[in-house]
């Protein structure tokens, strides 16, 4: 998964991305990236491993700059795959071609990129990379086309899957969305600039309006004489990722035109009704991801909602750690109980999602080692039992614990008292404008594509 940012028309448009991408950071922490242009200097990049306060700050900016100038600008946090955290994936791509320069800032995976790359490797073209993305920058520069919508829209025609799209041609802002809208994108106004992000919080940060969605199929093209909008594929019905309700945006955001927090709120009510914890004591969320649904939970089980995991907010997600043996520890690194909340209670914990089990096991034992006397575990999404190819790196079907076991085995395998599960059906009746036109292929199996040909190599790809 990933975050990504644009704005055209503003004077410190490198440095207002700077502070965007802060509001992005939970969206990717392996890499970030600005490209700026529209100064006599052309486009420049200023992209390094890490958070985005380390990258960019190191760079002769601070909160600021990097040193880039010009009052267009696309940003771009990365996040984490196995095997491909270098420096040459790190985004936005920047490449001159020639009529200039295309830069590009890219959220989701392309399900047919491993075919497009190798039909173009087979012409000649050299990659810099291993992401997915750049088969779009490669197929930008080959379109005839004379306007840049009109490049990128070629660029798209014969590309599956998932996209969020940031791109500069020249000194024209793109901003684009696949014609099923799996990814968020959002348009917003600062004074008389135009600005695009993953999720309405980097809005609020460098104080933009939001205007309204990018649409699915939407191209959103911003030069010196306005905006311009077109949708030139042919449309798709609509599959936005519910899991960004579920765990991924932040709860301060609206994606998909609907509120995170309201959505989390009433996964958290509906699993408290679909799986009522009778004689519990108390709730508490495993923090931060389902704070929300463990608040939801309380309110409507009437119980008391409880602060009984710390979590160290200096330690990444535990989730994108490349080992077993690095996860299990990172678990303890991250979380510790508070005694004297848990000692002696039956006590309902609430997690967003269970991938692999490695958290909630650890967290178990955590919390009967302070002194829980049941612990009842409540998830406020379904059982995780496929990969996704659209752009939340989970893992094969072998790590993924509900496919490979029953309910009542996980129950055993977690060492929980009780477990339950979010139904699908409760699931997506709890999303804003749910149920319909939301891709839970991860949970139902419904992939609204054929699998991509090489689901491991794709997620050596962009993997965002
Ligand atoms: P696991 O420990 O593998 O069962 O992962 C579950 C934990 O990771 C939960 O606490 C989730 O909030 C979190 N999580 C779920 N999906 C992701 C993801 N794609 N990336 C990072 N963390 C995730």
């Amino acid at each position: 998964m990933c975050g990504i940012f644009g704005i055209h028309g503003h004077p410190a448009a490198a440095g207002i991305s700077h502070l965007g991408l802060y509001s992005l950071q939970h969206r990717g922490q392996e890499s970030a990236g600005i490209v700026a242009t529209g100064s006599e200097l052309g486009a420049r990049a200023s992209r390094a491993m890490g958070l985005v306060s380390e990258d960019l700050q190191g760079r002769g900016g601070g909160i600021g700059s990097g040193g880039l100038v010009g009052d267009i600008a696309i940003g771009h946090t990365r996040y984490s795959t196995a095997g491909s955290t270098t420096i040459e994936n790190a985004q936005p791509m920047l490449a001159r071609f020639r009529d200039g320069h295309i830069a590009l800032a890219h959220n989701g995976n392309l399900v047919n990129a491993t075919e497009l790359r190798r039909e173009l490797e087979d012409e000649g073209s050299i990659f810099t990379s291993t992401m997915d993305s750049e088969v779009l920058v490669h197929r930008i520069a080959r379109s005839g086309a004379e306007k840049p919508e009109d490049k990128l829209g070629d660029a798209l025609a014969a590309v599956e899957g998932a996209y969020s799209l940031v791109v500069l041609i020249g000194e024209t802002l793109l901003a684009a969305r696949d014609p099923r809208g799996w990814r968020p994108l959002v348009m917003g106004t600062l004074g008389d600039s135009h600005v695009f992000a993953s999720e309405t919080c980097a809005l609020d940060i460098v104080g933009a309006s939001a205007v309204r969605e990018v649409e699915p199929g939407e191209i959103i093209a911003v030069d010196r004489d306005g905006l311009r909008s077109s949708s030139p594929l042919p449309p798709q019905e609509r599959r936005q990722c519910v899991f960004e309700y579920v765990y991924f945006a932040r709860p301060d955001s609206r994606v998909f035109g609907g509120s995170v927090d309201r959505a989390r709120r009433e996964l958290g009510r509906r699993l408290a009704r679909e799986y009522p914890a009778a004689g519990a004591d108390l709730v508490f969320s495993v923090p931060d991801s389902s704070n929300s649904a463990a608040l939801g939970y309380a309110e409507e089980s009437r119980l008391p909602f409880e602060l009984a995991l710390i979590r160290n907010h200096y330690v990444g997600r535990t989730f994108i750690q490349p080992t077993q043996a690095g996860r299990d520890a990172k678990v303890k690194v991250k979380y510790n109980a508070v005694r004297e909340v848990l000692d002696g209670k039956s006590v309902v914990m609430v997690d967003d999602s269970i991938v692999r089990g490695t958290t909630t096991r650890g967290l178990v034992a955590m919390v009967r080692a302070a002194g829980a006397r049941e612990v009842h575990m409540r998830v406020s999404s379904s059982p995780i039992t496929g990969p996704c190819y659209y752009g939340i790196d989970t893992p094969n079907r072998e790590e993924l614990i509900a496919a490979n076991l029953t309910v009542d085995e996980i129950t055993a395998e977690l060492g929980v008292d009780s477990l339950g599960y979010l139904s699908l059906d409760g699931m997506l009746e709890s999303v804003p404008s749910g149920p319909e036109g939301f891709c839970h292929a991860c949970f139902s199996g419904d992939y609204p594509t054929p699998p991509p040909a090489d689901p491991q190599k794709l997620r050596f790809g962009c993997g965002c």
